[in-house]
């Protein structure tokens, strides 16, 4: 009873909250520095609703002071069930009808991103299948096979509101779309999912967007933010509090990332109510989740750079990274810490848990590493995926372990550490790479992952 006792007290007196919500003190976490000097700000969401629950006060703060913001949302949301068996109230909806739910949900995304004025020529809509950008990213990279939506049994955007209408389903055209909104809206600060966001669409999203940012080869690159939006832990608490502050899970705090808070103008908290009002379909169903979004701040997480060292000639192969001989005699760190208890599967336990990714090259190979909580388990398939960038070219490999003869690249297991290499002219010898290594159950289905990282090997 407490809880729905609070949410009625922060209702009833949300605007007397709203008058000091600015001067709430929001512990553990700083303010995010620079964001006063973001002049042209990318947003990538994967569904209609991201855009403002992750960011929709600093888009309107952005555009307040007049700076320039364009928004891409990367799928239409048209599997989203709840939303389309309330709109049509059918058990089994026909791809028209996911179709019908897809333009409701883009002219929605409209009505809320004009709430925090941004003008509908600047919302991109790419059109690409919900539920489906996981499978572009690890399995339908080509052109030439592309992913059809169970949805709405397209392979190609249905959607008269399309950014490219001729890209065909793939990881390819996802890549090249988001390279040429970079190109041409050539923002200072894209806002991107984090890759812990535990739905597929949104993490696969970070990673498309983390490679085309790479695949630009620009100095300085543009300065990446992310945000999360689905995790058991988080947001807490849940409902309309928007006198709590937004704070990162503990799991995710770690020594590769900075989080920090964007404090919000109590118009923009407002705002962003009114803005999150004009997502009609879902709020039926989601609204309670959906409000613990409107808080006194939103929470964003830089990545620090990260770059693969690189190792000494003669190089001894091992698994393990504290045995890399690196040309500057430097310890060789990790390029993701992933924290310990997180696996999916506790029974399988501490050989499914991924605590640390390490990465480093030689004169010839790519070496990706990953420390495990325990040893690794004969039982499981582990599986380390990496996208290349060079230039133009996505490269795309994966390994499983225990290693098959004449698998490529090669594999090897020490104890808590499993290493595979990549031959770096089978990759295009490139300048960047996005790489994750997962834990699977032999059928598959992933228990545990680390990544996706940028990697520089330059
Ligand atoms: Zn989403």
């Amino acid at each position: 009873m407490v809880l729905p006792v609070l949410v009625l007290v922060a209702w009833v007196g949300s605007n007397a909250y709203l008058g000091r919500l600015s001067s709430i003190p929001t512990p553990f976490v700083q303010e995010m520095p620079d964001t006063d000097s973001i002049q042209r700000l990318l947003v990538i969401a994967p569904h209609c609703d991201d855009e403002v629950l992750a960011t929709g006060g600093l888009i309107r703060e952005v555009l307040q002071r007049g700076g320039q913001v364009q928004i891409v949302i990367v799928t239409n949301g048209d599997g989203s069930f709840s939303g389309t068996i309330a709109e049509f109230r059918k058990l089994y909806p026909s791809a028209n009808d996911y179709i019908h739910a897809g333009s409701i949900r883009q002219r929605e995304s409209l009505n809320a991103l004009a709430a925090l004025g941004v003008a509908s020529d600047d919302a991109l809509f790419l059109s690409y299948p919900d539920r489906g950008t996981m499978r572009l990213w690890e399995q339908y990279w080509d052109n030439s096979r592309p992913y059809r939506s169970p949805y709405t049994k397209a392979a190609q955007s249905p959607y008269q509101r399309t950014y490219n209408p001729r890209a065909v389903y793939s990881g390819h055209s996802l890549v090249t779309d988001l390279e040429a909104v970079l190109r041409t809206f050539d923002p200072d600060t894209v806002i991107a999912p984090h890759p812990a966001d535990v739905h597929p669409d949104h993490w696969a999203t970070g990673a498309f967007t983390a490679l085309a940012i790479a695949a630009q080869n620009r100095t300085p690159r543009p300065r990446l933010l992310l945000y999360l939006v689905h995790r058991a832990d988080y947001p807490v608490p849940r409902g309309y509090v928007p006198f709590a502050p937004l704070l990162p899970p503990a799991r995710l705090v770690n020594g590769n990332t900075v989080w920090g808070r964007f404090t919000l103008a109590d118009e923009s908290v407002e705002q962003k109510g009114v803005a999150l009002n004009a997502y009609k379909s879902q709020m039926p169903l989601l609204g309670n989740f959906l409000r613990s979004f409107i808080r006194q701040n939103e929470l964003f997480c830089e990545p620090l750079p990260q770059s693969a060292p690189r190792l000494s000639s003669g190089q001894t192969i091992t698994p393990d990274p504290s045995d890399w001989q690196t040309l500057d005699a430097s310890p060789v760190l990790p390029v993701a810490e992933d924290s310990a208890h997180d696996s999916t599967s506790q029974e399988l336990g501490a050989g499914a848990d991924f605590v640390a990714l390490y990465a480093a090259r030689t004169e010839t190979e790519l070496w990706i590493s990953a420390r495990l909580r325990g040893t690794s388990n004969p039982l499981l398939s582990y599986t380390c995926l990496v996208r290349a960038v060079n230039g133009a070219e996505v490269a795309r490999s994966r390994i499983l372990y225990p290693p098959k003869l004449g698998a490529r690249p090669k594999t090897e297991a020490l104890g808590p550490y499993i290493l595979a290499r990549f031959s770096l002219a089978e990759l295009g010898h490139p300048h960047a790479a996005v790489v994750s290594f997962s834990a699977n159950y032999p059928g598959g289905k992933t228990i545990d992952r680390i990544g996706w990282v940028l990697v520089n090997l330059d």
